[in-house]
């Protein structure tokens, strides 16, 4: 009995994998045969780039491919995205992946016979419009997995809905628009998505490799004014006003204390940047106010709002130190994009598999940002980088995301493919890689659920804790 209970659990993990190299191998073969007309999709895509929730030709496009397919195909979300549903011929969970789908308004600098010359208006400047942060290959990779699975429909388990998302760069001044508005129009409820995947080309990851982090991959962006006022005077004579460049100067010192100072370093990087002084006319007058902005970036959901509470005080209390008043205001643009771990480990052995152990490695968090973090508010989640650097470039020489000379190598795009199918293949849902929002929820946090209090106590303030109105995007 023992042995024929051995030889069946041979059997059975014997059976397991075989099925999963019959799936790789069939995964390879139709990405393979689709690749040509992926780039093709790419180029085409590269050379027409339209702006946040202006992405009307796109998705048009989108939406006649994704209709070829035979797939349910719904429009106009959050704008201009589009959502295909494939359910396959077997049961299952739920997987999203998403694409994003923007350009940017940066004039291309780089000798293709594919390059944008498209020009637009972008608040009320002309400007060009370029594909510069490469969002036109996720594109292309989600039309090409969307291709393959469902030539697979017969042996797909569940159902897989493919997003492609407007605006992830941010919506047009007075908008609304990208993930969030994405969430908050219900693309994670119906049908309810079990676990959501996403991609990033990447221009300084050498083609054919992956990289990925576990837990806090990218940061949470904030975007702040302090609106600082003073008294205005003769530029001779400041005892008789306030002056607000010389208290901006002291509150410019203090955020950096909260970065060096009081910050748990050792827990998570922060960095608070001021971009924009606006104040004054003239040599000789001090002048009433000065407006100035910046952004922080954080990795840990309690330290963001740590920090958001210590820029209100110290803004505020230098000011008044000096017979002046601060306004803070903090809008939340992006979230921690926080990868699940347990999902992370889940999906590791796809990768893996898909493109060979050697390309798959774990890299570090990064100061950049996502809105690919709201979809975590509604399910575990997984966002990892594709490489677009051509072999042999110095990593220097590649020029960064966001420029005119950003370029991508399309010759391996396959590598997302790839990457998609396994996942959808081989996703298990359980009890910590399916359908609530992970343990490190930012939702909690967000709706006050864990007070910034616990985090660090109020005693450290002489006079209570002021609960902070926080102007996010969203009401979660
Ligand atoms: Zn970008
Ligand atoms: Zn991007």
């Amino acid at each position: 009995m023992k042995k024929f209970l051995t030889a069946l659990f041979v059997f059975s993990i014997t059976t397991v994998n075989i099925f999963a190299v019959d799936m790789s191998a069939e995964i390879n073969s139709a990405t393979d045969k689709i690749l040509p007309q992926v780039v093709e999709w790419r180029r085409h895509l590269h050379q027409y780039p339209e702006l946040g929730n202006r992405e009307f030709k796109t998705g048009e496009y989108i939406e006649k491919n994704l209709r070829r397919l035979g797939l349910e195909v719904r429009t106009k979300i959050a704008h201009t995205g589009v959502v295909g549903i494939l359910k396959g011929d077997l049961p299952g969970a739920t997987i999203g992946l998403r694409a994003d789908m923007d350009g940017l308004p940066v004039s291309e600098r780089v000798n293709l016979p594919f390059a944008s010359k498209e020009k637009t208006e972008y608040n009320g400047s002309p400007v060009g419009v370029m594909h510069a942060c490469g969002h036109d290959t996720h594109v292309a990779m989600l039309l090409g997995t969307a291709e393959v699975l469902s030539k697979m429909k017969s042996k797909l388990r569940g159902t897989v809905v493919f997003i492609f998302q407007p605006a992830e760069e941010g919506a047009p001044v007075g908008e609304e628009g990208g993930a969030a508005l994405m969430v908050k129009e219900g693309v994670m409820d119906n049908p309810k998505i079990d676990a959501i995947f996403g991609i990033h080309i990447n221009a300084q990851t050498e083609i054919g490799k992956i990289r990925y982090k576990s837990g806090s991959f990218m940061a949470a962006a904030d975007w702040f004014t302090i609106k600082v006022k003073g008294k205005q005077t003769h530029g001779s004579q400041p005892w008789l006003g306030v002056d607000p460049i010389a208290v901006a100067t002291q509150i410019i010192n203090g955020l950096q204390m909260i970065v060096s100072r009081q910050s748990e370093l050792t827990k998570a990087p922060v960095v608070i940047t001021i971009g924009k002084i606006n104040g004054g006319v003239r040599e000789n007058i001090i002048p009433e106010e000065l407006t100035m902005a910046g952004t922080i970036r954080t990795l840990d959901d309690a330290m963001q709002k740590d920090v958001h509470e210590r820029i209100k005080t110290t803004a505020q209390r230098i000011a008044e130190s000096m017979g002046a008043t601060a306004e803070v205001s903090i809008d939340t643009k992006t979230l921690v994009t926080y990868n699940t771990p347990e999902l992370v480990k889940q999906m590791l052995p796809s990768l893996e598999r898909a493109i060979g152990k050697a390309n798959v490695y774990e890299t570090e968090w990064t100061t950049g940002a996502e809105d690919f973090s709201y979809y975590r508010l509604k399910a575990p989640a997984f966002f990892f980088n594709v490489g677009g650097m051509p072999k042999g470039i110095n990593v220097k020489d590649s020029a960064p995301h966001h420029t005119p000379d950003f370029f991508i190598d399309d010759s391996r795009l396959d590598v997302g493919i790839r990457a998609f199918c396994n996942i959808v293949f081989d996703y298990q849902p359980t009890a910590k890689t399916a359908g609530v929002a992970n343990d490190k929820s930012a939702a909690e946090v967000l709706s006050g659920q864990v007070p910034v209090e616990n985090y660090f106590p109020a005693q450290f303030f002489d006079v209570p804790f002021q609960p902070f109105k926080y102007k996010s995007v969203l009401a979660f």
